[in-house]
């Protein structure tokens, strides 16, 4: 372990994350965007969406993801799509339950780059009981396979937690089958509705090192996992804007922070923000020695680091050598931003 020398200064940001709404079809344990069915009058229309992207351009970024919430729950999300792709690479975060072939057509004819469809089960057993919805899985397969038909690529992503991490390496088998590219495990967050679900659905760091270690992705399939060491400090390159328009960071730190309302600011000024400025900085208490050289892990996630120690310096106790005895299970009450007013309504 080492204390790191910090991220290369970015002055402008390459990549935008856009949580378009927080409302959706399903009712994840796991939603980190605590989704309600109907969306708040209060999100931001496509109008404003597109305005603000094209801000986003002009200081250069390169690269757009849209999420949720469900995007697809707000069919205008097409329109910014249509906006975006011939401008960034861009990309959509979907449950895909709402993609018929005509829908995956729609995406593929205005530019979109590629789809990351969430599964939370290689069974329905497990992905319905985690969704809330029966009958969910068979959808999001069928628009998986919509979805490659239209010719896009996808990536299935699998947020892990305790009812599904000995169902991986089905979930593997089934995403290739179904033609994805890649899977991408993903660590459980404590945000949102997987928050008050924590002391059920969480895992150790222990269980969820071996899961990872036990997975053989089948012939042409692409693992990506965010544990060591793909669990770097990506907060210098990062800019997001939740679906009120509050510049955020990244949707990880969606409870946390709050750099301001980029419809009434430009977004550069909250890139200015002394928070901002020194998360992007990669300042950190400790980092792991060898990948501080090579991976540039930088301490970790911030977000976790945050959510377990209350300190944004801190290690990010997902990370085996950085852990320092945290049980993963056992999580602190929130953390409480000195200064900083909760962002959603
Ligand atoms: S599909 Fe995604 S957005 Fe919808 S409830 Fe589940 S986690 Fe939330
Ligand atoms: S909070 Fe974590 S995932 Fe988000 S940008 Fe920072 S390090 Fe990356």
């Amino acid at each position: 372990m080492t204390a790191p020398g910090g991220s290369p200064p970015l002055h402008r940001p390459m990549k935008v994350t856009i949580g378009y709404t927080e409302s959706c079809n399903l009712d994840c344990r796991v939603c980190y965007a605590d989704c309600a069915r109907r969306p708040s009058p209060r999100e931001l229309p496509a109008a404003t969406w597109i305005r603000l992207l094209d801000e986003f351009f002009e200081a250069g970024v390169i690269s757009v993801m849209i999420e949720g919430g469900e995007p697809l729950h707000r069919p205008d999300v097409l329109e910014v799509i249509a906006h975006a792709a011939p401008r960034a690479m861009t990309r959509l975060r979907t449950n895909a339950t709402l993609v018929d072939d005509a829908m995956a057509a729609r995406l593929r004819g205005i530019g979109l780059g590629d789809a990351m469809v969430d599964l939370l089960g290689a069974t329905a057993a497990t992905h319905d009981a985690l969704t809330g919805v029966a009958g969910s899985l068979e959808r999001s397969l069928a628009g998986i396979r919509a979805l490659r038909r239209a010719g896009l690529p996808v990536t299935v992503l699998v947020i892990m937690n305790r009812l599904n991490h000995r169902e991986l390496q089905p979930l593997l088998e089934l995403a290739q089958a179904e033609g994805a590219e890649a899977v991408g495990v993903l660590r459980p967050y404590p945000l949102g509705r997987l928050r008050r679900d924590w002391a059920a659905l969480s895992l150790s760091l222990e269980e969820m090192t071996a899961a990872i270690a036990a997975l053989r992705p089948p012939p042409g399939l692409r693992l990506m996992q965010s544990w060591h060491p793909n669990d770097a400090n990506c907060c210098w390159q990062m800019a997001a804007v939740n679906a009120y328009g509050r510049s955020i960071g990244c949707m990880y730190l969606r409870e946390y922070v709050d750099y301001g309302d980029v419809t009434a600011m430009p977004f550069l000024e909250t890139w200015e923000d002394p928070l901002y400025r020194h998360l992007r900085a990669g300042k950190v208490e400790a980092s792991c020695a060898g990948c501080a050289s090579t991976q540039h892990t930088h301490g970790g996630c911030r977000s976790t680091a945050y959510a377990f120690h209350g300190r944004w310096d801190a290690p990010d106790p997902f990370d085996a050598g950085l852990n320092g005895g945290v049980d993963l299970r056992a999580l602190p009450p929130l953390p409480v931003p000195a200064g900083r007013p909760p962002h959603a309504p």
